[in-house]
């Protein structure tokens, strides 16, 4: 039914476009007989027209082909990219078209790994742009903490990297998420991917080279070194090839003999101390992925140099996201400050019989239900697969971060959302 209406708007809206380009186009021909516009101003307005063209066609496939719950996909290659990353290509395995998707999105795997009780849901973003016939994701294999190295590696990333390979099917939900670039705008943009924080990011600039779109795109790519520096010769290969593309590596840490200029370009983070040095002015939009102590500081570099909040975009990939200092100005951002400010709200488990005094410091509501041993399933606990789905029985919620999908009302997503009030959760 939403497709339906998607459809229909999104029909209505073509057939409007259609009819300003007539317009524009009549315009034109009746301008240039009378005053001779010059060619370069016909063929700017050939380009824009090519361009919604495309755009339309782009919306018509990401709509058309898509599809609902689980689809099986099979890896069709599986390619070892270095600095512990490695590729799988995905075709369906139906065989049918696949849907285009904006470039930052990603894919939800449900994962039957062996010895796991339950079915474990993972989200992976889409590492490169829309191609006819596959979906790429390119996957870290995640170690233990540092400081527990007896607790097992990453079940899922773990998994792909040592248990999946070419021909094996794996059930994928179509592509989504909020965390992407709008390609049909011109803006300059500065993409920036903080180790595996890349992919999204890639997927971005390689849309806007595929598209043949001129739009200035600085592109900074932070690695501790040349051993976690991952698919360095597509990145030099687009910003040799193409103008607007700027490319800026930066090592934290070099290797003893990786020579500067040759495999990186900066001896330091990313971050704004840098944009200052490197980019003309801070007018930009800004689309960011990276490890949380990068997110947080890119983001407060970014407030402090006068980027306007709406032009930062970011994505964590857990659930530490960007920690803000002043209290923002949307309803989901104030959600933490005007829960932390309500004195001993009470969360009733009801399932469980337990009724305890929310603590703000612990963070969500998912992590608030493990510290009191409070069973509730998850899986990204980015707010994006839905497996921490809880019934509320009472009470509201607000989110820390907006969610991939809303869930219905009466519902909340426990690993991104904290109480507004008193609660009381079918958990
Ligand atoms: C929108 C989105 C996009 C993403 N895109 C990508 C991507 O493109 N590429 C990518 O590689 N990742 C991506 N991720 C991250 C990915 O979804 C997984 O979170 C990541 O692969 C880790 O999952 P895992 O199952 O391997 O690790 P988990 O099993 O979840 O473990 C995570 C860590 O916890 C440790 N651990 C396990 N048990 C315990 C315990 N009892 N106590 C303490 N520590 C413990 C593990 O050793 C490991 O270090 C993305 C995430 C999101 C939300």
């Amino acid at each position: 039914m939403t497709t339906l209406v998607q459809f229909a708007a999104f029909a209505v809206l073509a057939a409007m476009a259609a009819y300003i380009c007539l317009l524009l186009f009549n315009g034109v021909r009746a301008t240039q007989l009378s005053t001779g516009i010059a060619d370069s101003e016909r063929h700017l307005l050939q380009s824009r027209v090519a361009e919604i063209m495309g755009k339309w066609d782009f919306e018509r496939e990401k709509n058309e082909f898509s599809w609902s719950g689980f689809r099986k996909f099979e890896i069709a290659r599986k390619v070892p990219e270095g600095g512990g990353i490695c590729s799988f290509y995905l075709r369906p395995h139906d065989q049918k078209p696949l849907p285009a998707f904006d470039p930052g999105q990603y894919l939800t795997f449900r994962l039957d790994i062996p010895g796991q009780p339950k079915q474990v849901m993972r989200c992976y973003s889409l590492s490169d742009s829309p191609k006819p016939d596959y979906y790429r994701v390119s996957i870290k294999a995640v170690p233990p903490p540092r400081d527990k190295p007896d607790i097992p590696p990453g079940l899922s990333s773990n998994f792909f990297h040592d248990q999946l390979n070419e021909g094996d099917i794996l059930d994928v939900k179509a592509p989504g998420g909020h965390f992407f670039l709008d390609t049909a705008k011109h803006t300059p943009v500065v993409l920036i991917g903080g180790g595996i924080g890349l992919t999204p990011v890639m997927s971005m600039v390689n849309r806007i080279v595929d598209i043949g779109s001129t739009r200035e795109c600085h592109f900074f790519y932070g690695v501790r070194n040349s051993k976690e520096h991952v698919m360095k010769e597509h990145l030099e290969r687009l910003a040799t090839e193409n103008e607007n593309i700027h490319l800026h590596i930066c090592y934290s840490s070099p290797d003893d003999d990786a020579v500067e200029g040759r495999d990186y370009h900066h001896a330091e983070r990313v971050g704004a101390d840098l944009f200052k040095r490197v980019l003309p002015s801070s007018n930009y939009e800004y689309y960011f992925c990276g490890p949380p102590p990068m997110m947080n500081s890119l983001f407060e570099g970014l407030r402090e140099w006068g980027v306007p909040e709406k032009d930062i975009n970011y994505e964590a990939f857990g659930p530490a996201t960007v920690q803000k200092k002043k209290e923002a100005d949307t309803a989901t951002d104030k959600a933490p400050a005007a829960a932390s400010s309500e004195a001993a709200i009470e969360i009733v488990f009801d399932k469980s019989g337990k009724t305890v005094a929310w603590d703000p410091e612990i963070g969500s509501l998912l992590d608030f239900a493990e510290e009191n041993d409070v069973d509730i399933d998850f899986g990204c606990r980015a707010g994006n697969c839905g497996t921490c789905i809880t019934a509320i029985k009472s009470g509201e919620v607000d989110y820390l971060s907006e969610p991939g999908e809303k869930p219905e009302a009466g519902s909340c997503l426990a690993c991104v959302s904290v109480p507004k009030g008193p609660l009381v959760l079918d958990a």
